[in-house]
C-alpha cells in the first residue's frame, strides 16, 4: 500500500488517497477542537492515543457483527480504512442526559434515559450541526430510508456492545456520535472514528468526565484522561 495525496483535512483527521481505489490513509492529528471548530488547540499524544483507541473499539465492534471502515494500524498516528461516501448525518444516541439535550430541553444532566434516545445532526460545522429528523434526511436526499434505518440499527447495537464494554471498566458510556458511510459494494460502514472526543464516558463511581468534555469545560488533564480510559479497557498504546 503506497500513500498519496492529500484528499481532505479535517479539525482534528487528515484523510490521504491511496494506490488502491477502496482504501484511505486516516492520520490523527493532536488538534483538539470544540464548538464547531471555533476553539482548536493542540493537546500532546492525542492523535496517537485516539488512533490507537480507534483502533481497538473498532475491532471489537466489528467482532460484534458491525461492519467497520478499520483495516490496520499503519503507525502510531495512522491507520488504513475503507473509503467510503460519507453520509453527512451524525447518529447521536444518549444513555444519560448530557450537552446539547440538557440545554435544549432543560432537563438535568446525568439523568438516566429509559430507553436510550437516538437523535440525529446534519453535519454541517457552518450552520452549527442543526438537530435534523429521520424525513429531512430521506427528503433532502442525504441518505435513502433504508440506509437510515441500518445506521440506526447498527447505532444501536453499537450501544449494547459498547455499553457492556465500557461498564466492565467502570465507566458509564453517556453518550456518543458515529458517522456512517456507503462502501463501493453498497453496504453502509462504520467510519470516522470512536474515541473519547466523540463520546461522553464518566467514572461510574466518582462520575469524573472522562472525555472531550474536559476540553470543553476547561477541566484539564484532557489526555491524561482519555489515557486511563484506554489503560481501564486494555488499550495498547
Ligand atoms: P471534521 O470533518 O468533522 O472536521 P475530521 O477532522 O475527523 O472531522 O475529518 C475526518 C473527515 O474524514 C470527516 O469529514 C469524515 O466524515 C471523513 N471520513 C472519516 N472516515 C472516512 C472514510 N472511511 N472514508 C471517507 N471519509 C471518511
Ligand atoms: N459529538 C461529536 N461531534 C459533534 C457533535 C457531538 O462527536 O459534532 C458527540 C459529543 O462528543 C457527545 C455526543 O456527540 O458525545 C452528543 O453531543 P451533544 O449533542 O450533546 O453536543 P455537544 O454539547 O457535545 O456539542
Amino acid at each position: 500500500m503506497e500513500k498519496r495525496e492529500e484528499l481532505y483535512r479535517g479539525k482534528a483527521k487528515s484523510v490521504y488517497k491511496t494506490d488502491d481505489a477502496d482504501r484511505l490513509v486516516l492520520l490523527f492529528r493532536n488538534d483538539t477542537s470544540a464548538f464547531d471548530g471555533k476553539r482548536i488547540e493542540q493537546l500532546d499524544r492525542k492523535g496517537m492515543v485516539n488512533n490507537k483507541f480507534n483502533a481497538f473499539i473498532m475491532q471489537k465492534l466489528e467482532a460484534a457483527g458491525v461492519p467497520t471502515q478499520f483495516d490496520k494500524l499503519l503507525s502510531d498516528n495512522e491507520c488504513l480504512v475503507k473509503k467510503l461516501d460519507m453520509i453527512p448525518v451524525e447518529c447521536v444516541v444518549r444513555n444519560y442526559a448530557a450537552g446539547s439535550l440538557v440545554k435544549r430541553l432543560g432537563v438535568e444532566e446525568g439523568m438516566k434515559l429509559n430507553p436510550y434516545t437516538f437523535e440525529l445532526f446534519l453535519k454541517d460545522d457552518a450552520k452549527g450541526d442543526p438537530f435534523i429528523n429521520e424525513s429531512h434526511v430521506v427528503a433532502f436526499g442525504w441518505g435513502t430510508a433504508e440506509q437510515l434505518a441500518r445506521m440506526k440499527e447498527l447505532s444501536l447495537k453499537v450501544n449494547e456492545v459498547l455499553g457492556k464494554l465500557f461498564d466492565d471498566a467502570g465507566l458509564l458510556l453517556v453518550d456518543f456520535k458515529l458517522e456512517f458511510g456507503v462502501f463501493s459494494d453498497g453496504s453502509i460502514v462504520l467510519g470516522d472514528e470512536f474515541s473519547p472526543d466523540g463520546c461522553r464516558l464518566w467514572d461510574k463511581d466518582t462520575k469524573k468526565k472522562m472525555d472531550k468534555d474536559r476540553f470543553r469545560q476547561g477541566l484539564g488533564d484532557v489526555i491524561e484522561a482519555y489515557e486511563e480510559v484506554a489503560q481501564r479497557l486494555g488499550v495498547p498504546l
